[in-house]
């Protein structure tokens, strides 16, 4: 990959690229709500909320997550049900228990005083290379590198370089341009305020040179056909000119798609709903489901289930079935309707009865908030 980058003598000028970078997001930066601020905090949510998330399926929840915990005091003082149930439908409930343990280590650990410097960031519980420079860059105008999927896709173009930037050589080598392009940023003059989007804050040129190669591989050097003609960077990109855009980066191949199947019963008594929460430590640790279990490989899911519950099959009736995939398992989540008398119920131990009202109450993974509606039905 970099024999590529070599042969084609790539010579990316940082200045050069810094400087335009900066002249284009003065005219094309979208007026996002958490550029109005420069609250590290506010920055904060928004960078662990874009994380394989798009803008616009973020705008709404980072609005509603301000508006309930505008600090990260009350971040700090929120029960982690109500945190999970803010972050309902973002996925990824990593991100948002992260959020919320790295917050009461701010109270507890620095008397609530918000770090400023990106090594201090990268200190805290889910804050990685990335969003600790986003950040400290954002908020502070610290020359932090940034390196994302829309990043590295702008900078392995510009250098014409071939490679997964999943590969820790070529990852070592954009991180590296990345530096000096931020680095390069520290001597521009602070940029004036955006005249199509006056609300937007920046609070320097490093910001507004890691927002722009966010911008930028996000509206104009798309995975598939980018719009060069329309990009600031075009007299220095080298896959443009050898016309081969679109064979950078190199994609790597993507792991086999796992089959899963899970059953899980819809049980109602009394006016009440059988569900239970998940483990802390488990993928969408804490959120709510209708209690069930995952099935072996030609397993029937509702003897499966029966046999778990200590019913028959036969009371055992198929509401619907909800497939999805998360990462590179595709499940096919089967929901049944426990109806008779049960003779001999065998609640599952982790399991509680709750009232509708309740249901609505708490934050649900997303097969699971869908059978609710199969559960009302
Ligand atoms: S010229 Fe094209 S390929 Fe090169 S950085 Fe710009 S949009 Fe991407």
């Amino acid at each position: 990959m970099a024999r590529i980058a070599r042969r084609n003598k790539v010579q990316l000028e940082p200045s050069d690229v810094a400087s335009r970078l900066v002249s284009w997001f003065a005219t094309s930066a979208r007026d996002l709500p958490w550029r109005r601020t420069l609250d590290p905090y506010a920055v904060w949510v928004s960078e662990a909320m874009l994380q394989q998330t798009q803008v616009r399926t973020v705008i709404p929840y980072w609005t509603r997550w301000m508006q309930r915990l505008p600090t990260v005091q009350e971040l700090a003082n929120a029960h982690l049900d109500e945190v999970l149930k803010l972050w309902e439908g973002l996925g990824y409930y990593r991100r948002a228990r992260h959020l919320h343990s790295a917050a009461r280590r701010v109270i507890a650990v620095q008397g609530g005083h918000l770090p400023v410097h990106s090594d201090e960031w990268l200190a805290l519980p889910g804050i990685g290379r990335y969003t600790a420079g986003a950040i400290a860059s954002i908020a502070f105008n610290e020359p932090a590198p940034i390196l994302d999927g829309n990043v590295a896709r702008v900078l392995s173009r510009l250098m014409a370089m071939a490679g997964s930037p999943k590969d820790r050589s070529t990852s070592a080598v954009l991180w590296s341009q990345a530096a000096l392009i931020v680095k390069a940023a520290e001597a521009l003059p602070p940029p004036a305020p955006l005249s199509h989007a006056p609300l937007v804050r920046l609070s320097g040129p490093c910001s507004a040179v890691n927002q722009s190669l966010m911008e930028l591989g996000a509206l104009v050097c798309t995975p598939t056909n980018p719009s060069c003609p329309a990009c600031p960077l075009r007299d220095q990109c080298r896959a443009h000119a050898m016309g081969r855009s679109g064979d950078f980066p190199t994609v790597s191949t993507r792991p086999a798609t796992t089959r899963r199947t899970m059953a899980a019963v819809l049980w109602h008594r009394s006016g009440r709903w059988l569900v239970r929460q998940r483990p802390r430590d488990a993928v969408n640790g804490g959120l709510w489901e209708f209690p069930g279990l995952e099935c072996g490989p030609g397993d029937d899911p509702k003897s499966v289930l029966a046999r778990w519950l200590g019913v028959e099959p036969g009371q055992l009736a198929l509401a619907g079935t909800i497939r999805h995939a998360i990462t590179r398992h595709r499940i096919s989540q089967h929901f049944f309707r426990l109806e008779g008398p049960v003779s001999r119920p065998a609640t599952p131990a982790d399991a509680e009865w709750k009232t509708v009202h309740d249901l609505d109450a708490l934050a649900w993974t997303a097969a699971h908030r869908r059978a609710l509606a199969l559960a009302r039905s």
